[in-house]
């Protein structure tokens, strides 16, 4: 295997197994070759820790990805016309001999303009920032003493314009700085780390989330309480039938509860805290935060009657959000018992460890000073972009 492949492989597996660094298909690595010709790229629709030196990856060449960037009839283009296209120009730059339908990752251009070797994340330890309404002057404070301090970018929506943003900031940072930066933080959406050599980038991984780490709150050990199992096929039986009501479609609720999910749920603000999407991940995987359910103390509330009746507000709740032409829920936190999640074997780990980022980040931001979701145009930008429905296909194992 060559030297660059060997290092994304590498760099994608050391990171894609850590569900706190990146979840899901989420998140996304690339090398260049030495020559300053081509560069190894994560394929979409594909997990970091899944990837290996058969699969997973393009190899693509540097300079039509660069001169994407550099187009001058794109930016004209409305989004739903571009981004198809942008794709297919990717696509096109793919030297290798890849047979399968992979595409390289969406964000290919951005790389482009980054050091050798780049990894992409959405860790928990950054979203807490990213997501809060003074995440950045804590940032700043954080890695002052830092000679090349992290650049913050902006929210803005993803693919060609965040390149485009990306490209132009790094620009400047390297006029004022004499150097690319290292390590970028983008508003409600995640982290780059970029540096020479793979073993430098995943150094300045550790070395982040360790700093990120230091002021934030972490979830209690022994949080976790017994549930009787009993409650639990209650609940699981409530939901599924909700589900159903509001769809008229059978789904199948999974239930997980550990130390993290318990401390959320014990904290007297927990309810408060979900609303809105974090970033285009939860909103894509997760359909947005999860929904938040009581069960009155009583002996009653889970007698065949209260149950049912349970169903029926939280199949209201569900119709509801479709009315506000939003996506229903698939994840439900219920107080005292734990996360249910509805879907296939196959997409519910994903959403379940979506969940658990969520709300280590809401708990953080919240405690900062305000959580900063996604406005309801950006959402409306992720809900409409072809390449993430795409990617979602690919995830959920279908065709
Ligand atoms: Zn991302």
């Amino acid at each position: 295997m060559n030297k660059a492949l060997a290092e994304l492989i590498r760099i994608s597996n050391e990171t894609g197994g850590d569900p706190t660094l990146v979840q899901g298909g989420g998140g996304n690595t690339s090398v260049k070759t030495a020559d300053g010709k081509y560069m190894y790229i994560k394929a979409s629709g594909t997990a970091l820790k899944d990837m290996n030196q058969k699969q997973g990856w393009r190899r693509i060449r540097l300079e039509p990805v660069l001169a994407i960037l550099k187009d001058k009839s794109l930016p004209k283009l409305d989004a739903s016309t571009r981004e198809p296209k942008v794709v297919n120009m990717l696509l096109d730059a793919c030297d290798d001999n890849v047979k399968t339908i992979a595409r390289p990752s969406v964000e290919a251009h951005l790389h482009a303009c980054l050091n050798t070797c780049v990894i992409h994340l959405h860790p928990s330890a950054a979203g807490a920032y990213v997501n809060a309404k003074n995440g950045k002057a804590k940032l700043a404070r954080l890695f002052k003493d830092e000679t090349l301090p992290p650049l913050w970018v902006p929210y803005t929506d993803p693919g060609f314009l965040l390149a485009k943003k990306i490209a132009r900031l790094v620009n400047s940072y390297q006029g004022k700085f004499g150097k690319k930066p290292s390590i970028l933080f983008l508003e409600k959406h995640g982290l780059f780390i970029t540096s020479k050599t793979a073993s430098g980038a995943l150094r300045l991984v550790r070395s982040v989330m360790k700093r990120c780490n230091s002021k934030l709150k972490q979830p209690r050990d022994g949080s976790v309480k017994a549930v009787q199992q009993e409650k639990i096929s209650d609940l699981k039986l409530c939901i599924e039938r909700a589900c159903f009501q509001a769809a008229r479609k059978r789904t199948t609720i999974w239930y997980y509860y550990n130390d993290a999910i318990a401390d959320f749920l014990n904290q007297k603000d927990a309810k408060k805290m979900l609303f809105g999407s974090l970033t285009p991940d939860e909103l894509v995987y997760a359909n947005g935060p999860a929904m938040w359910i009581e069960m009155p103390k009583s002996k009653k509330s889970f007698s065949k009657a209260a149950l049912q009746n349970k169903s029926k507000s939280i199949a209201g709740r569900l119709k509801q959000q479709k009315q506000k032409g939003k996506k229903p829920y698939v994840a439900f936190l219920v107080k005292d018992i734990g996360l249910f999640v509805s879907g296939t074997e196959k997409i519910t780990p994903t959403v379940r460890d979506i969940v658990l980022y969520s709300i280590f980040i809401r708990t953080n931001a919240y405690r900062m000073g305000g959580i900063l979701t996604l406005n309801k145009r950006q959402e409306d930008f992720i809900n409409n972009w072809e390449s993430e429905a795409f990617r979602k296909k690919l995830a959920s194992g279908s065709k």
